[in-house]
């Protein structure tokens, strides 16, 4: 049955680096993928044209889709409106009405641009680290939360980490199954010597296990986390934690690539359906100049033919293709490096579609 997906383009190089991803999957689709796209507005893009950031019309669209391709949202022409019609609550809105719960991070450096990451070259070369994070629970959402002030009139902050068992089998068995499809081996992150909601983390991910006998699993206290992620970070293959470790990790994993640019993610629900997206944003300050990187969204792209459209075949020629125009020295000004040749966003796609 002919796959729905749902093309979102944003704001600033939004448009731009989607439409590259675009081209690689409509390719595909000339190569037998049997897939249809829709357009529809989000962030300041919609808000400019229906008044709002994430209109009816795309969310239905959305729920209605197999899958969604996202470019970024936001930019400086809406930073002085409301909050509750800024372009990042278009985003915000969409995750939560799909209940996009699993929060998939890659980080992979591709071994030829080693020297883009601030760590030393061997510590990082070939790293291929997945961070599944938990998305829509946790302290971001449990209550009570708010500032309170106490009898002798001092205020008092305070919020609630909170995870129930069904939450945390949820995105364990997301995470059990991506390391199945990798190297086998999954590391549980949490804090359970202090926290008694990740001790039943800590005690829900072993029940778990049971159920994957093929997959070896650890489980380490977040701050040792951080400190292996940047000490040795080649030793995980895949890390499943809570929220808002997760959100800390990622980020740290992020940059020991070095580039923003190259990395893909999605969200996905309980059925697998889900939102592929690039980490980064708008980039507003060069957007409309063709000098984005578009290899982070193909790479979002990938992910869909691998989780959503269950085409891992595709997914791996799309990460080859990448690959191999970064072997034939091609990069986008900001991977660019002295020796190599420098391509707009438009060039970048056409050499992947090209090594397709
Ligand atoms: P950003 O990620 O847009 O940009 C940070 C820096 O990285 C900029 O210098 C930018 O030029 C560069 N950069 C980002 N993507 C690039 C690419 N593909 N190729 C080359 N260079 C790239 O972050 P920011 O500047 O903090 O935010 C800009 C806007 O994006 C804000 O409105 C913010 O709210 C929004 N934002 C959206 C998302 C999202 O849609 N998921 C995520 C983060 C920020």
């Amino acid at each position: 049955m002919t796959k729905k997906i749902v093309v979102l383009p944003g704001d600033g190089i939004g448009p731009e680096i989607v439409a590259e991803a675009v081209k690689v999957l409509k390719k595909l689709a000339e190569q037998g993928l049997d897939i249809s796209f829709e357009h529809g507005l989000i962030g300041g893009a919609a808000y400019d044209e229906t008044g709002v950031p994430l209109p009816n019309e795309t969310l239905e669209m959305a729920k209605k889709a197999d899958a969604i391709l996202l470019g970024a949202v936001g930019g400086y022409k809406w930073e002085s409106l409301d909050i509750s019609v800024r372009p990042e609550k278009g985003l915000l809105g969409i995750r939560s009405e799909l209940n996009l719960f699993a929060n998939l991070r890659p980080a992979i450096l591709y071994p030829q641009l080693a020297d883009a990451s601030t760590l030393k070259a061997d510590v990082v070369a070939g790293l291929d680290l997945m961070i599944v994070r938990e998305l829509t629970g946790g302290i971001y959402f449990g209550q009570p939360r708010g500032i309170r002030t106490l009898e002798n009139g001092e205020k008092e902050g305070f919020n609630t980490l909170v995870y129930k068992e069904s939450e945390i089998s949820r995105i364990g068995k997301v995470a059990f199954d991506i390391a199945a499809k990798r190297q086998g081996r999954l590391c549980s992150v949490d804090k359970a010597n202090v926290l008694e909601s990740t001790e039943l983390w800590r005690e829900t991910m072993t029940s778990l296990s049971t159920n994957y006998p093929d997959i070896e699993l650890s489980h380490m206290y977040v701050d040792n986390a951080a400190m292996q992620l940047v000490r040795a970070p080649k030793q995980f293959d895949v890390m499943v934690t809570t929220n808002m470790f997760g959100d800390i990790l990622s980020d740290c994993a992020s940059m020991l690539t070095g580039s923003i640019g190259m990395l893909p993610s999605a969200s996905l629900d309980e059925n697998s359906k889900g939102m592929y997206e690039p980490i980064h944003g708008s980039a507003p300050d060069i957007a409309g100049q063709n000098i984005a990187n578009p290899l982070a969204t193909i790479l979002s792209a990938a992910m869909m033919l691998r989780y959503t459209l269950n085409e891992a075949e595709m997914a791996d020629r799309v990460e080859q293709a990448v690959s191999k125009v970064l072997d034939q020295g091609l990069r986008t000004a900001d991977i660019f490096s002295e020796g190599m040749k420098k391509v707009s966003t438009s060039e970048m796609g056409d050499a992947v579609l090209a090594a397709l």
